[in-house]
C-alpha cells in the first residue's frame, strides 16, 4: 500500500468531494492521524471552529485553511520533494502579499532567478522597465503572444495582460538555476499545464481575518466591492489544494525564507 501524506488526503477529499477520502468523517480523519485521542481531536476540531459532523469534501473554505495550515505545523511536508523541477510558482489569494515575498526573495537570496514579466499596464511611479516588468503596449503583446515567446499569459483583474517570457526562464534552468515565477492563478494553473514538474507554491494568510483586513481594510469600498472581493477571496483559497506547498504569509522575511528553501 501507498503511504499518503494527510495533506494529500485533504487534498484528494477537496478536489473529489464525493470520492472515499471525501465522505470521510473530520472526526475519522483526525483520530486516524498519530498521537491524536479523543479528547484532543475534539479541543483541534473546536479551535478550528469544525462541527464534529463534518466531512472532509464539505468543509468551508476558512475550515480548509484553517485544517491545511493545522496539519503543516503538525506534519510539515518534506523539503526536497522528488521528481520536481527548480521551475517555481508563487501563487495565492488578491493581497495575501506574493509581490512582497518575491521582492524579499530576489534581494535576500540572489541565487534565486526571479521573472520579469510583461505587462500591458503602465508603470507605477518607482517602477523600471527591464527590472519589475517589461512594459510593453497591446501590439507588442499580442505579438510575443504569436510568435509562442510566454510560457503563461493571462488577464488579470478584468484589465491588463500579463506574461511570462520563455526564453530567460529556459537560459536559467539550462544553467541549473532556479527560477521564481510570482503570478496569478490563472497562470499557475498554465505553468501546471505546460510544465506539469514545475513546482507549485499556494502563499496563504495567517488567517482569514487577516485577509479580510487586507482586502478591505482601507474601507475605501463600498459594500457591494468588499463583497465582490470576498467571494473572489474565498473562490482563490479554495484551490490550494492544486499547489505542492502551501507557505503561511505570517512574517514576510520567513515565508521568503521558506519558499527560497522549496525552491532549492
Ligand atoms: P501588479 O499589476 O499589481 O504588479 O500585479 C497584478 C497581478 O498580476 C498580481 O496578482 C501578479 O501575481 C499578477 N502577475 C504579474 N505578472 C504576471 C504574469 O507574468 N503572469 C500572470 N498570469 N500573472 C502575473
Amino acid at each position: 500500500m501507498r503511504v499518503i501524506t494527510p495533506q494529500q488526503l485533504l487534498q484528494r477529499a477537496l478536489d473529489n468531494p464525493e470520492s472515499p477520502a471525501g465522505a470521510m468523517r473530520i472526526t475519522e480523519f483526525l483520530t486516524a492521524l498519530p498521537a491524536i485521542g479523543e479528547g484532543k481531536r475534539d479541543r483541534i476540531l473546536a479551535d478550528l471552529e469544525i462541527s464534529p459532523v463534518k466531512r472532509l469534501g464539505g468543509l468551508g473554505a476558512r475550515q480548509r485553511t484553517a485544517l491545511a495550515q493545522w496539519l503543516d505545523t503538525r506534519f510539515p511536508q518534506p523539503v526536497a520533494r522528488a521528481g520536481r523541477s527548480r521551475l517555481v510558482v508563487l501563487a495565492g489569494p488578491t493581497a495575501v502579499g506574493k509581490g512582497t515575498v518575491a521582492a524579499h526573495i530576489r534581494d535576500h537570496h540572489p541565487d534565486i532567478l526571479l521573472s520579469v514579466s510583461a505587462t500591458t499596464r503602465s508603470p507605477r511611479p518607482g517602477e523600471v522597465h527591464g527590472e519589475h516588468y517589461y512594459f510593453v503596449d497591446d501590439a507588442e503583446f499580442d505579438r510575443l503572444v504569436a510568435d509562442g515567446e510566454l510560457l503563461e499569459y493571462a488577464t488579470v483583474h478584468n484589465r491588463y495582460r500579463y506574461g511570462t517570457p520563455k526564453a530567460p526562464i529556459e537560459k536559467a534552468l539550462a544553467e541549473g538555476r532556479t527560477v521564481l515565477l510570482e503570478i496569478d492563478l490563472q497562470g499557475a494553473r498554465q505553468v501546471r499545464a505546460a510544465a506539469p514538474d514545475a513546482t507549485l507554491v499556494f502563499l496563504l494568510p495567517p488567517s482569514w481575518d487577516e485577509l479580510v483586513q487586507r482586502l478591505v481594510g482601507r474601507g475605501t469600498e463600498d459594500a457591494e466591492e468588499r463583497a465582490r472581493r470576498l467571494k473572489t477571496a474565498k473562490g482563490e483559497l479554495a484551490s490550494q489544494g492544486e499547489f505542492d506547498y502551501r507557505v503561511v504569509n505570517d512574517e514576510v522575511a520567513r515565508a521568503a525564507g521558506e519558499v527560497a528553501a522549496l525552491a532549492r
